[in-house]
């Protein structure tokens, strides 16, 4: 039985201006439904969604495998809390152990819960293994990074409207330029620096992607003054630039590993933080902890989705359907000057609008997407994220390119 009135994508707009908190800028669509590459809005239009909830749902919209250990974990036992064992958490921690080559798990739901996670590890490591004297230890971090919304993160944002009136904050960071290995190695020498975190594409930020060659020398600087090297791969990771971890690139195994996002396809909020033993081991009892981390439907779903994501490989589709996205739309740029370049690995990509940063043109041309049946979003000023499901096909990719072509077509008039 309907239980609501069914309203129009106008009608849910107002609603959520009117109720919810403005925290977001959405583009003006509602959708209601999601299979794969696609999803659909209120009044039944198809799109291929080019966001994948930012690079969460990249094993597709309501993968069958996905949602059927949702539904059938949720109908057994959904969460016993971390004060008893769980019949699922063993199993999926030993899984996702060995699935990323770390000794341990620390479960988490969402991506900053994860970071946060990472700085607690990374500081207490500092403390009781490197001997870094009581409150003075620093970690490292990068010029326009993103690591998510707590106010410790945003402490060490260099976005001016993430900290705006949000301190007073902590302290115990320094910021260095991104892709900058001279202001690393300098930052590193301050014998009370805990570790570097990094993200390998700065995805947030507009897909920055460094140097080749980059990660594995901050890698190695990091292990010149005994730092952790920390890699946050909450949009980066599982599959999306083309190999598990955008770290595989360079052969760089991170001594703590961030995740979120797609560890669960978007089907539920699941994150966590990998290790191995002389790391994890100084969290003691008491000392960190989430009600509904490791619960047992997150052990499932992620098994689910880790799975989906080795058995359709993803990752190899992702690096090849990447290389003929960015070749596409380097003929694109050739043929519009509105396109300035594109940048990407695997298939996080982001394509340079030709026009101020405070243009309206980017987010002009995703609406313009949008009514060509394709949802993208721009990142930052006049720059728009590409970043499918990586479960889409070849003849849809460059279905989605021709989309691009017309539209970018209607602003060159
Ligand atoms: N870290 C990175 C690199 C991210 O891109 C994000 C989100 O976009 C986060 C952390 C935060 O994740 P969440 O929004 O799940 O807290």
């Amino acid at each position: 039985m309907e239980t609501m009135e069914k309203l129009s994508s106008e009608q849910l707009m107002k609603m959520e201006d009117k109720y919810g908190a403005h925290n977001y800028h959405p583009l003006p669509v509602v959708l209601a439904k999601g299979e794969g590459v696609f999803v659909w809005d209120v009044e039944g239009n198809k799109y291929y969604d080019f966001l994948s909830a930012y690079s969460a749902v990249n094993q597709g919209h309501c993968h069958p495998k996905i949602v059927d250990a949702v539904v059938q974990q949720s109908k057994t036992l959904a969460l016993t809390s971390r004060a008893f064992y769980n019949d699922c958490l063993g199993p999926y921690e030993k899984f996702a152990s060995e699935f990323f080559g770390f000794d341990k798990l620390l479960p988490m739901n969402t991506g900053a819960e994860a970071v946060e996670t990472a700085i607690k590890l990374c500081r207490k490591w500092a403390y009781e293994v490197k001997g870094v004297q009581e409150n003075k230890a620093k970690i490292v971090v990068c010029e326009k990074n993103f690591h998510g919304r707590t106010t410790t993160i945003v402490s060490f944002s260099s976005d001016e409207d993430s900290r705006d009136n949000f301190g007073p904050f902590p302290g115990g960071f320094e910021v260095v330029a991104y892709n900058d290995l001279d202001a690393l190695d300098k930052a590193l020498n301050d014998p009370n620096i805990a570790g570097f975190m990094v993200e390998p594409i700065q995805g947030e930020a507009g897909v920055f992607v460094p140097d080749d060659g980059y990660l594995a020398k901050a890698y190695e600087l990091c292990k010149k003054h005994n730092a952790l090297f920390i890699a946050d791969e909450v949009q980066t990771g599982i599959a999306r630039t083309g190999k598990l971890l955008a770290c595989d690139h360079e052969n760089v195994k991170p001594d703590i590993l961030i995740l979120g996002k797609a560890m669960s396809g978007g089907a539920y909020p699941v994150s966590g933080v990998l290790a191995n033993d002389e790391i994890m081991m100084v969290i003691k009892p008491g000392q960190h902890g989430s009600t509904f981390g490791g619960n047992p439907v997150a052990g499932k779903v992620a098994i689910a989705a880790l799975e989906v994501v080795r058995d359709e490989k993803l990752a190899e589709n992702a690096q090849e359907l990447g290389e003929l996205f960015r070749s596409e739309v380097q003929k694109l740029i050739k043929k519009y000057n509105i396109l300035k370049l594109v940048r990407g690995k695997g298939l996080l990509n982001a394509i340079v609008v030709n026009d101020s940063p405070d243009s309206k043109t980017a987010w002009n041309i995703c609406v313009k997407l949008k009514d060509n049946g394709m949802l993208a979003k721009p990142t930052h000023g006049n720059i728009i994220r590409f970043a499918p499901p990586l479960v889409m096909t070849r003849e849809q990719l460059l279905d989605c390119v021709s989309i691009i072509d017309k539209t970018v077509a209607e602003f060159e008039k």
